[in-house]
């Protein structure tokens, strides 16, 4: 069977970091208390409250519209989108539908073949609904809580063409979007749940099958490559894929088909009449964005001279670009390679984001390094004495400190000349082999004198001064 074009579409809810709710001025700063502890008549839906409009959440969601280079609707409208569900107290929430916010964008992404343009649909406002929380598991819990705090956080949805082709294209995609929205200050993307993705993904010519609330970065490539496979094998056993909903149960990492009762959903949708449209022409003229990733990689090449690579991995979220513009100031260069080479790869192996790192401490490293004092292989000993101590929670040693305690400053020059004779005068029969044309002797040789110093001394160095010592004894 040929290989079948993957279609993927995405609709994202992200939370916007306002310090009040969508339509009430109950606080968001909800996590960490007590259910039920940050509600008021407006969001618990109580008869007669009367929404208002949070006008920051508008400029934020109008901030990403111009990012996304979106066409800003003149008027937008409000709806009430009906349907029951346990943790939608008014059993309408109020979203937009036929009148959003912002249309037609683009954002773009380091696709699977290039640079490539992933068309936006729309971008809407909506009111976050409350949570339910099960009281053991979904399946044999006795009851269900309901915690309304959530209930009201503004929301915007972000809702994509269908024009990714990879479950590696819908990461990148997010990882850009998440970057962009770090970048206009108006989400955080440590906070949990505060972004969860929609996937629709389909095999060409096949039905489309929705994969609802995935909830982490990390489970939308693995929620949509199982379902790739799985759609997959369905049509090389010759059955077909049917047009369903389906749950991603991280734990397991597959997707299963949700109860059909869930999936049901008619809504109707009327124009809510408590709010009146929203018109913000004239606000959007007013809206300045600061500066994008794409722009800022433009201007880590141009003004730091870092290769295009480590530029495009150091703007790839808002608090690295600016560790990096913190470190950067002595050697752009050296700080960008251990910042995106050695750095991250360290702080992903302890799954910790860049905040782990006091940038104080990894500026002395880098000084350290500059100054020829140690070598890179102690370096990286240092950096991870440093991560360690932090994952202890024990405050880290200086870099200097770590290199006295336990003499790690490289060997000088006349003590690897000494250790150099010393070796000579040791290994007789790979002297002979080596002055015999055997070119491995000489690595050997290396070898037993890294020995000697411990490590503390650069091998192609070595390399280089034993064979001109060596050759001048003929
Ligand atoms: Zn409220």
């Amino acid at each position: 069977m040929e290989d079948l074009e993957t279609i993927i579409g995405l609709e994202i809810h992200c939370q916007l970091n306002t310090k009040s709710k969508m339509f009430c001025s109950c606080s968001t700063d909800f996590r960490d208390n007590e259910p039920n502890t940050h509600t008021c008549p407006v969001c618990l839906g109580l008869p007669g409250s009367m929404p208002m409009v949070n006008k920051r959440a508008i400029e934020f969601a109008l901030k990403v519209g111009k990012a996304l280079n979106c066409t800003i609707r003149d008027e937008s409208e409000f709806s009430r989108k009906n349907y029951f569900y346990p943790d939608l107290n008014k059993a309408y929430q109020i979203t937009q539908y036929d009148k959003p916010l912002a249309e037609w964008g683009k954002l773009l992404i380091d696709g699977d073949n290039g640079e490539k343009e992933v068309r936006i649909t729309r971008i809407h406002l909506e009111e976050d609904p409350g949570r339910s929380v099960h009281m053991g598991t979904t399946d044999r819990g006795k009851y269900t809580l309901v915690d309304y705090n959530r209930a009201g956080i503004p929301l915007i949805e972000i809702v994509t063409e269908p024009d990714l082709r990879s479950p590696k294209e819908a990461r990148k995609f997010l990882n850009k979007l998440r970057a962009t929205l770090e970048y206009l200050n108006v989400f955080d993307s440590e906070k949990e749940g505060s972004l969860r993705v929609d996937a629709n993904i389909s095999l060409k010519g096949s039905e489309r099958v929705e994969v609802k609330n995935i909830s982490s970065y990390k489970g939308v490539e693995k929620a949509l490559t199982f379902e790739v496979t799985r759609q997959r094998n369905l049509l090389r056993r010759g059955q077909i894929v049917t047009r369903e909903t389906r749950h991603f149960v991280e734990a397991r990492g597959v997707t299963t088909s949700s109860r059909s009762k869930e999936e049901e959903n008619d809504y109707r949708y009327f124009p809510e009449p408590d709010l009146l449209p929203l018109r913000v022409a004239s606000w959007v003229d007013a809206i300045e964005l600061p500066e994008l990733p794409d722009a800022r990689r433009e201007r880590f090449i141009s003004q730091y001279g870092v290769s295009p690579e480590h530029a495009k991995t150091l703007t790839g979220g808002l608090k690295l670009a600016e560790f990096y513009e913190t470190v950067a100031s002595e050697d752009p260069a050296l700080a960008a390679t251990w910042t995106a080479d050695y750095l991250l790869g360290e702080l992903n192996y302890r799954d910790f984001s860049i905040d782990a790192m006091p940038s104080d401490l990894f500026r002395e490293l880098l000084t350290l390094i500059k100054s020829d004092t140690i070598t890179d292989k102690s370096a990286v000993e240092i950096l991870r004495l440093i991560l360690d101590a932090v994952k202890d929670g024990k405050k880290p040693e200086r870099p200097q400190e770590i290199v006295s305690r336990l003499g790690l400053a490289k060997t000088s020059g006349d003590q690897v000349t000494a250790m150099i004779q010393e070796v000579i005068a040791e290994q007789q029969a790979a002297i002979d082999d080596y002055y015999a044309g055997k070119m491995q002797a000489l690595n050997f040789l290396v070898g037993q004198v890294m020995k000697k110093c411990r490590g503390r001394a650069d091998p192609g160095h070595l390399n280089t001064l034993l064979k001109e010592i060596l050759d001048k004894k003929v």
